[in-house]
């Protein structure tokens, strides 16, 4: 594992940086990891990994001073997310989801919203982010939910599906179409409900393959009367404020299938190194090696594409969203391969609970699916080069 460590080196944490990294991967090691298989097994909330994560106020990464927070380099938090991911997929995605939830309010949010609602989610609250609808998947701007202006509210009537702690969240960013705009993109509009709010339901929590411990929800609005207050930007500033949300949470979804894989990549090692047949350990086995020697460099590779992504958003950089579909889409891709071969390489017993490989590959699957399917994010990347 040298060449990890050297490029964990290289990434020259700060001494705070340092000792937000040491507390968070204590309590992954101490108190996720330990309760992961569990909670994916009873398909509950994880209550005590979102506590412990709640307790290091790590919502505060992402959140700025003046609001409550403490915010840090995005490469801190892309770490963080990585390590509880490694540790739990389920704890790992609820929290990211926190930042992914958060940041467009941040950065479109007013001076009143943002001391109104911010110090919430700096305090440990859940936050949640709505694009999908059930007819309005990789394409979004098919989405039907309508906000209709009323005075000082605004009426939302329609339904999401696939929502990340949309069952649980504290405050949920919501896109929906302006009523009073005729163009489908120019329509749609984002804003924050609260949790409580009369006619925000939660209608179904979905049974998945993977992500046990994370609930997945269907949400409702009936006549959901949201104050005016909580519209971000202005009406139809809505695709502005998606497409830059998604540049900040791809990264991150990409760190947190990145520590699924380093989960599967060290249980294979280590399992490779005990299991003997014929008379030798199955990591004496050459064949073998090559499978461990390509995604060991894949991995890497992976890493340091997540560096200089980060590096990019730290130093300012305006444009980065092919950057960050690359990360997504090989960090996700590598996931999977790494899980199945980590199952492949633990035998009859990695197709068994008995170890945590088989939770990995069912956990790596969504991966390549949710943030843009990675056949959306292999367009995206390939449009690039389409000159204009
Ligand atoms: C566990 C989980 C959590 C999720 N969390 C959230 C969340 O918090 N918030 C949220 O808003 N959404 C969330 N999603 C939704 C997720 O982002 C969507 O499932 C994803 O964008 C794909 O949409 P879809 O499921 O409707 O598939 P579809 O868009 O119907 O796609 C079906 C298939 O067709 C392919 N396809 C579609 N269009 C094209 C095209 N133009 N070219 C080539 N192939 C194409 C896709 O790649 C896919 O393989 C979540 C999903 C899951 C499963």
């Amino acid at each position: 594992m040298k060449i990890f460590e050297q490029l964990d080196e290289r990434r020259a944490w700060r001494e705070e940086e340092k000792l937000v990294l040491d507390a968070v991967r204590r309590v992954a090691t101490e108190v996720i990891a330990p309760n992961a298989e569990a909670y994916d097994r009873d398909s509950a909330f994880p209550q005590r990994s979102v506590d412990a994560i709640t307790a290091l106020e790590l919502n505060g990464l992402f959140v700025p001073e003046a609001y409550g927070g403490s915010l840090a380099r995005y490469k801190l938090y892309l770490a963080v997310v990585k390590t509880i991911a490694e540790a739990c997929g389920s704890t790992g995605v609820i929290y990211a989801t926190n930042m992914h939830g958060s940041w467009p309010l941040i950065l479109f949010g007013s001076e009143e919203q943002k001391k109104r609602l911010l110090p919430r989610m700096a305090a440990g609250g859940f936050g949640s982010i709505a694009i999908t609808e059930p007819s309005a998947g990789s394409d979004a701007t098919g989405m039907t939910t309508k906000f209709t202006p009323a005075g000082d509210d605004i009426i939302v009537d329609g339904g999401k599906t696939f929502i990340t702690s949309g069952s649980v969240c504290d405050l949920m960013l919501l896109f929906g179409k302006w009523s009073e705009i005729a163009d489908a993109k120019g329509a749609i509009s984002a804003l924050v409900v609260e949790k409580g709010t009369p006619g925000f339901s939660t209608t179904r929590i979905e049974d998945k393959m993977g992500h046990r411990a994370s609930p997945t929800a269907a949400v409702a609005f009936d006549k959901c009367r949201v104050p005016r207050a909580n519209l971000l930007g202005a009406p139809g500033d809505g695709i502005k404020i998606l497409l830059t949300a998604l540049n900040r949470s791809r990264p991150s979804i990409a760190a947190h299938a990145l520590g699924i894989a380093t989960a599967a990549f060290k249980d294979m090692v280590a399992y490779m190194n005990t299991r003997r047949q014929s008379g030798r350990r199955i990591a004496e086995f050459q064949g073998n090696q090559f499978m461990l020697a390509d995604l060991a460099s894949e991995l890497a590779m992976a890493e340091a594409w997540l560096d200089h992504v980060a590096d990019l958003v730290d130093a300012g950089a305006a444009d980065f969203s092919v950057e960050a579909s690359i990360a997504k889409l090989r960090c996700s891709d590598l996931a999977m391969r790494m899980t199945t071969e980590a199952v492949q390489m633990h035998g009859g017993y990695g197709y068994c609970r008995d170890y945590r490989v088989e939770r990995l590959m069912r956990d790596a699957k969504v991966t390549q699916i949710w943030e843009g399917t990675n056949q959306v994010h292999r367009q995206l990347i390939g449009r690039s080069f389409v000159q204009r």
